[in-house]
């Protein structure tokens, strides 16, 4: 897609820290971040998110992150890693071309995961059932 910084990476147009690439799928470092060694990986083929990726597709990326991260475990000295798929913007994606960010971990790095929240028993037997009818 024109305009699509991703698509511009994937395709060589924009240089970036190529870790891996195939026929269908390209990984690259962040360059912002979390940790040293956080990798995006991503469909060559333009789709918005994760939603919109075609499933066989969606397995090759998981396919990756189990070649990659890994790797990049490995490469930094790093314990374990965090696989982040922000899906629309209010989860956080800006950038709108499906991307799973693998993101070293370790146990001194002071991160916190999300935060939860305090929910009754009525409540999660009450989301469930909504998500159930949904599906
Ligand atoms: P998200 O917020 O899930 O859409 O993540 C987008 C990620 O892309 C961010 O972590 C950015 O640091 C990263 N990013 C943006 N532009 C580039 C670029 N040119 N090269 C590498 N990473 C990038
Ligand atoms: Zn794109």
């Amino acid at each position: 897609m024109q305009d699509c910084i991703f698509c511009k990476i994937a395709a060589g147009e924009i240089p970036s820290h190529k870790i891996y690439e195939d026929e269908s799928v390209f990984a690259f470092l962040d360059i912002n971040p979390v940790n040293l060694g956080h990798a995006l990986v991503i469909p060559k083929e333009h789709h918005k998110n994760l939603l919109d990726t075609p499933p066989e597709l969606a397995c090759k990326l998981i396919s990756v992150v189990q070649k990659i991260a890994p790797a990049a475990i490995k490469a930094v000295g790093a314990d374990s890693f965090n696989l982040g798929v922000n899906t629309g913007t209010s989860a956080g994606q800006v950038i709108p071309h499906t991307h799973f960010h693998v993101i070293p971990r370790h146990e001194s790095d002071g991160h916190k995961p999300w935060a939860s929240k305090e929910v009754t028993e009525d409540e999660l037997k009450a989301a469930a059932e909504k998500i159930k009818k949904e599906l």
